[in-house]
């Protein structure tokens, strides 16, 4: 049975649980816990079934159209993909050929090594500061490509746009990849920097600030001859980019604007409200621009925490990693379930049963 040797062989990237069980509270995959744009609903309800026997338009066109006019960028500076994930793949895929390594932080999202072994590309990781900060320097040695989350996950902390841009200069033989999941929860884009270099692609998702991570909706950002290389490499896996019902829903997502920044705004008080409680309580974290704090108790292993919270029907992040194994990733939910979470605390803490 010789055929097992010419498999490629990977190991997956493994994300949060999605319990099946509705009553858990779930701050593990840092998703919004209010529901997307009132539109949408009735959009869904409306739209024609039998419009499903046909193809989609594989520009996403309505989408695309309500991203570049709320972004103010042109169609030949936009890639559409299923997901962030999808978009950032594809990216590697196309922009990480040269055999030279490519960079990215230590701490990170666990998604970056996973693309790289899939797509036998070797990469080093630069080890953050002990404030979890990036080394600029570190991005100045010769490399293969650059992909940095800005806020970084899982850690919350957001590198300032001129040290991005100082990177991304001093790169223009690579491809600089800034992974935008988080930055709407009060990071600044480096969307403005894409007229001036080439080799800067900005990735963002509908997945955290717009509430649907269920539709499977991620763009990237760039100037037209990155977006037609990333085009190209797409449509020799799939030209059907979007499902329908994506295209339609997510162009609604974007034109509600003051939803879209009253949802954030809502997050954002409660994770500077949850960082207060947490203080007190004698917690440590960086201080987070995502939509969730990544917190460690000197006292109380976050092994521990975790799965105590569990066992309560509480769900956050744990990873048993070098250098983070005493943290946990807490998604900010509403006000309600972080009080719940915070009393919890305080009784595993106290010792007391629940
Ligand atoms: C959540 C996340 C993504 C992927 O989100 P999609 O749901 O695939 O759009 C990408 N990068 C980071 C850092 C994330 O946290």
């Amino acid at each position: 049975m010789g055929w097992e040797e010419n498999v490629r062989k990977v190991t997956p990237y493994v994300p949060g649980e999605q319990p099946g069980d509705k009553k858990v509270i779930k701050l593990n995959t840092n998703e919004c816990p209010y529901p997307p744009a009132p539109g949408i609903r009735k959009l869904a309800e409306s739209f024609d079934y039998n419009r499903l026997r046909l193809y989609p338009d594989t520009e996403a066109k309505k989408l695309s159209d309500a991203l570049c006019a709320y972004y103010h960028i042109r169609q030949e500076q936009l890639f559409i993909g299923i997901g962030s994930d999808d978009v950032l793949a594809m990216a590697f895929l196309t922009f990480f050929h040269s055999g030279k390594p490519i960079l990215f932080p230590d701490i990170t999202y666990s998604f970056y090594d996973v693309w790289a072994d899939l797509f036998r590309i070797p990469y080093r990781q630069n080890k953050l500061d002990e404030k979890f900060c990036i080394v600029k320097e570190d991005y100045m040695a010769e490399n293969g490509g650059i992909v940095i989350p800005n806020p970084n996950a899982p850690t919350g902390v957001l590198e300032r746009v001129d040290v991005i841009e100082e990177i991304v200069a001093a790169n223009p033989d690579s491809v600089v990849i800034i992974d935008e999941a988080y930055v709407d929860f009060g990071g600044e884009s480096c969307l403005r920097l894409i007229g001036q270099y080439e080799n800067l692609l900005v990735v963002q998702t509908f997945s955290k600030s717009r509430a649907m991570a269920g539709l499977r909706i991620g763009f990237a950002m760039g100037s037209p001859k990155l977006i037609h290389y990333l085009k190209d490499a797409k449509f020799s896996f799939n030209s059907y980019t979007m499902n329908m019902l994506s295209v339609e829903l997510g162009a609604e997502a974007v034109r509600d604007v003051a939803y879209f920044k009253d949802t954030v705004k809502k997050i954002v008080d409660t994770r500077e409200r949850v960082k207060k409680e947490l203080l007190g309580m004698g917690f440590v974290f960086p201080d987070s621009r995502g939509n969730f704090i990544f917190a460690a108790h000197p006292d109380v292993p976050a092994k521990r925490l975790f799965e105590e919270l569990k066992g309560r029907g509480i769900y956050v992040r744990y990873w048993e990693k070098p250098r983070i194994d005493n943290y946990l990733r807490i998604t900010i939910g509403t006000d309600e379930e972080m009080d719940i979470l915070i009393s919890n605390l305080r009784s595993i803490m106290e010792n007391k049963p629940e």
